[in-house]
């Protein structure tokens, strides 16, 4: 019978070795678009042909394995302790069989003691909704998109942003245009408004767990949604940073309530390798 570690290493395998099917699509409509021979469309191919080549061969996405976290949501009386300890035992198992690159350090030495798990590493979000089943999402950042993650407080002189819809517009433009290549696009870029300074980054991640054009449901934040990402991919950074028309593959915004003397917007970034997976765990023993 399958264990617990079993199915979660099996979910890290896939995560970092497929790409999700709307982000290859993404893709490949954004090589469509560009032009014949230009650094973007090459660019691109040579990201569609990394994408065929790593799920062909089993081997990852990318070299860096990012930052492990994952979002489980589960019945209240779960034992969490015991999906910990199978995760970490999961993740030392792929990292051995060359699934995740050995890729955490100690902040301080940077020393590497070549299991990927640590203090932080993993991340584990919890959220207690499921009735009876265990549903684990599990995203892998890279960390060139991580460094170029920002959180302003509005209201930002220096951008002229004040405390309304233009301001975070404002926030999220100056974001992209100051990552340029770095964090490695085409980018999805997630936004969120408002929250405190640690929820506000913890949102905004999150949101990276959604699909291609998958808008927010408020009528007013899918209308910036999509502003914002056809602004975003005519400020001409293109696909690594080497021009053209697809900066960001979509742009999700979400919205989290606020202490009235605060105005966070906090913007991250997801590289092109934006891996993400789930697996639910039926029938949960609790
Ligand atoms: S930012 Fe993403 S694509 Fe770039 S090196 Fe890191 S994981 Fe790889």
């Amino acid at each position: 019978m399958q264990t617990m570690t079993d199915k979660i290493y099996e979910l890290i395998c896939r995560t970092s070795c497929e790409i999700p099917d709307d982000i290859e699509s993404a893709l490949e409509k954004a090589s469509l678009k560009e032009k014949k021979n230009s650094p973007a469309r090459q660019q691109l191919d040579i990201i569609l042909r990394n994408i065929k080549l790593a799920s062909g061969k089993k081997q990852p996405l990318c070299q860096d394995t990012g930052a492990i976290t994952f979002f489980a949501s589960c019945p209240k009386s779960f034992d969490k302790s015991s999906f910990r300890k199978s995760a970490e035992s999961a993740i030392i198992r792929a990292t051995n069989e060359g699934y995740l690159r050995k890729n955490s350090v100690c902040p301080l030495t940077g020393r590497n003691d070549g299991t990927n798990v640590g203090p932080g590493s993993p991340m584990i979000y919890w959220d207690e909704k499921e009735p009876k089943n265990l549903t684990v999402k599990l995203l892998l950042k890279g960390g060139g998109s991580e460094n170029v993650g920002i959180q302003y407080s509005l209201p930002d002189d220096s951008l002229e942003a004040g405390r309304d819809v233009d301001g975070i517009r404002r926030c999220v433009l100056d974001a992209v245009f100051r990552a340029q290549g770095k964090g490695c696009p085409p980018s999805i870029i997630s936004v969120c408004i408002g929250g405190d300074r640690a929820s506000g980054y913890a949102e905004a991640k999150k949101q990276f767990m959604r699909r291609i054009g998958e808008r927010n449901p408020d009528p007013e934040i899918s209308k910036m949604e999509k502003r914002l990402l056809s602004e975003v991919n005519s400020l001409g950074i293109g696909p690594m940073g080497l021009g053209g028309g697809t900066t960001a593959l979509d742009v999700f915004i979400t919205a989290l309530n606020r202490v009235p003397a605060s105005y966070f917007v906090t913007v991250s970034q997801m590289c092109w390798a934006c891996r993400r997976g789930e697996a639910e765990f039926a029938r949960v023993k609790i």
